[in-house]
């Protein structure tokens, strides 16, 4: 049976009570939904709140970003370190605005991949094409290059704390999401790569689909066979839309 994994990423929105609130309500309804895996990722200013709220419950915490240095002269940067003792659990990385808005390339992205990992925290790996990518054709080479090079140097036992995100740019924030049938061939193509990565063709890796969706469009994804769950920014931020997703995807 699988387990849903329902991400909200909050993005830079939310003062700490206004977070607060939101947990508070998430983790309420998610008391009695068990066969799903809800994951909160709050901005940086918020964590320590958003942690005492989901302490005994059934909702885990992630950070949106960290440096891949241990301690230092970084000003403004903060280390893994740092948001483990914050609460966090997960970490998302590669998320496509990191990488447009502030320059990540999957080198820097492999070295947070790796850092995370040392520090037994579980990725999620976000990977997706541009618009201009998927007109060309690229789609596929895009997708390859992003997961082969943010996860070199991660060995077969490090990938089991690992997902992939499949996050086409174009859909993100626009209201635009992918075809049932794009997801399920990109979702397909990425379990082949890390099959081949892991040298195992029975290695299982846990593949999200993000990209506008809301509570009307989540069942489409979360009933296909290869989407283990959702990476939900904007409906993230309502509560009922957001607990809508949760209790769709407890019916899966
Ligand atoms: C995201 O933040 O990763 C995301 C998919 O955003 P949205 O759901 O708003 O498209």
């Amino acid at each position: 049976m699988k387990i849903p994994l329902i991400i909200g990423n909050w993005k830079m929105n939310l003062l700490s009570s206004e977070a607060a609130n939101i947990a508070k309500a998430i983790q309420d309804f998610s008391k009695n939904i068990p066969n799903v895996n809800v994951i909160l990722a709050p901005p940086f200013t918020s964590l320590h709140t958003v942690k005492q709220i989901l302490l005994n419950s059934n909702v885990s915490l992630a950070c949106q970003n960290f440096y891949f240095k241990q301690k230092g002269a970084y000003t403004g940067e903060v280390s893994i370190e740092m948001v483990k003792d914050a609460g966090c659990q997960y970490a998302i990385v590669g998320h496509s605005e990191r990488r447009k808005l502030f320059n990540e390339s999957n080198e820097i992205i492999n070295k947070k991949l790796v850092c995370a990992v040392k520090n037994d925290i579980r990725v999620v790996l976000c990977v997706g094409e541009n618009q201009v990518q998927r007109n060309k054709g690229k789609t596929f080479e895009i997708i390859e290059t992003q997961v082969q090079q943010a996860l070199t140097n991660i060995s077969s036992k490090e990938l089991e704390n690992i997902c992939i995100a499949y996050e086409p740019v174009w859909a993100i924030g626009t209201g635009v999401n992918a075809s049932v049938n794009q997801v399920e061939e990109v979702h397909d193509f990425i379990r082949k790569i890390i099959k081949k990565i892991a040298n195992d063709k029975n290695f299982y890796c846990n593949v999200l689909y993000g990209g506008s969706v809301n509570s009307q469009n989540c069942k489409d994804f979360l009933l296909c066979k290869e989407v283990e769950g959702v990476l939900v920014g904007g409906a993230s931020l309502d509560i009922n839309s957001f607990c809508d997703i949760i209790s769709t995807a407890s019916t899966i």
